[in-house]
């Protein structure tokens, strides 16, 4: 989304610039991103393919009532002032222990999307009595995954830990996103324009974690416009729910680049669930970029786990799927001591993966680009048209490990 660079009157304030438009699919088709001459074949199933992808990317297999803040969250919100942080933990860790288990989304590795993913590209394949054929590569450059750093910062302290974690994350190679809540503390905007300077950036994490946004149509409708202007006029495309309360069709109205309010896989949020994916998708307009890596405040202070090992081993089976490694990490938690030393072995292992590293905006934009773009065979060449076509790489779906 291209920023106006001036903000010099209101009326710029007011009209956020419109999104760039896009399929806003999410069918078999439209993620394999196949060669044109598939798109006919009315054998695809590719309609159905959509219904049966939204069941896990927004949420459908829970009820209406689990795809919202659950109600008990508003007592919550009106105490949570009031209670010091280390007995607000161990109670979240307590109704953790009380909600019980669900069976699904599986934590922390879930792979029923892609294996719906995989099924519908075999039988689509065995319709059109074909052993191999290309695709567009799920990542530019022939990337072979993608990772993608983002952080959330909950408080002044948190704020004051960011250069320090930025600075490591500089060491070896990466830059990343913070999301910060607009109203709830006193934003040093120095230091957000030193870290833009140094290539990263910044997103919108609500107004506060006070669980209003996503609580009725009166609370959104009245705080969205708010945080949509406070986010255009700081140059904020992306955005993340606090505590990650949402409603799938909501977000996907609010005037964002993307979102990053939804995970893979995650039963010990506020609301728990999941989209079982590892790839971008559309949430309407927006593209959605869910985190896959368990977040630090879960493992640190939820459920007692030490957070190397489970990031490791689970950014290492998304590599080898070829997905997106994204995490969610908090300087309020991980920036400093012990917890920062985890965070930067994590940082290490991941430069050693040969992965496309990408800022949140970077991936949102090269989504929406691999959406428009086509496939089409020259001969036995394949050719890739549309915009950015320059760095899509078309790849033989017999090499891509998730087809196989
Ligand atoms: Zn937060």
């Amino acid at each position: 989304m291209a920023l106006v660079a001036s903000l010099d009157t209101s009326e710029h304030l007011l009209a956020p610039p419109p999104r760039p438009t896009t399929s806003g699919r999410n069918d078999g088709f439209s993620f394999w991103k196949l060669p044109e001459d598939w798109r006919a074949s009315p054998e695809l199933l590719n309609d159905q393919s959509e219904e049966s992808a939204r069941h896990f990317l927004y949420e459908e297999y829970l009820s209406a009532e689990h795809r919202q803040p659950p109600p008990r969250m508003n007592a919550y919100y009106r105490v949570k002032d009031f209670i010091p942080p280390t007995m607000r933990h161990w109670l979240n860790s307590a109704a953790i222990q009380l909600r019980g288990k669900r069976s699904f989304p599986h934590w922390p590795v879930e792979s029923a999307l892609l294996d719906f993913w995989r099924s519908w590209l075999r039988s689509s394949m065995e319709f059109r009595r074909a052993n191999d054929d290309w695709h567009i590569g799920f990542w530019p450059s022939g990337k072979k995954c993608c990772i993608v750093l983002t952080h959330d910062v909950e408080s002044a302290s948190g704020m004051k830990r960011i250069e320090r974690m930025a600075d490591i994350e500089e060491k070896y190679g990466f830059r990343s996103a913070w999301n910060l809540p607009l109203a709830q503390y006193r934003v040093d905007w120095n230091m957000v324009d030193r870290l833009r300077a140094r290539g990263f950036e910044f997103g919108a994490h609500g107004l506060s974690h006070d669980g209003r946004l996503f609580r009725s149509a009166t609370d959104f409708s009245e705080l969205t416009p708010i945080i949509e202007r406070l986010a255009h006029m700081h140059q904020m495309q992306g955005f993340r729910s606090p505590s990650t309360l949402r409603r799938a069709e909501w977000i996907a109205m609010m005037n964002f680049d993307f979102d990053c309010s939804f995970s893979d896989t995650d039963p010990y949020e506020p609301q728990p669930g999941g989209t079982c994916s590892l790839f971008p998708f559309f949430l309407g307009d927006l593209v959605e970029l869910p985190y896959t890596l368990p977040q630090d405040h879960t493992l640190i202070n939820l459920v007692h786990r030490d957070p190397l090992a489970l990031w490791s081993t689970k950014a290492q089976w998304i590599e080898s799927i070829g997905g997106m490694i994204l995490t969610l990490t908090h300087p309020d938690y991980s920036g400093s001591g012990y917890y920062l030393s985890q965070y930067e072995a994590l940082l290490k292992r991941l430069s050693g993966f040969q992965a496309w590293r990408a800022l949140p905006s970077e991936v949102a934009t090269w989504w929406r680009e691999r959406d428009r773009m086509t496939l089409s065979l020259s001969g036995d060449t394949p050719v890739i048209v549309g915009p950015g076509a320059e760095r899509a790489v078309a790849r033989r779906l017999s090499t891509e490990p998730l087809a196989n």
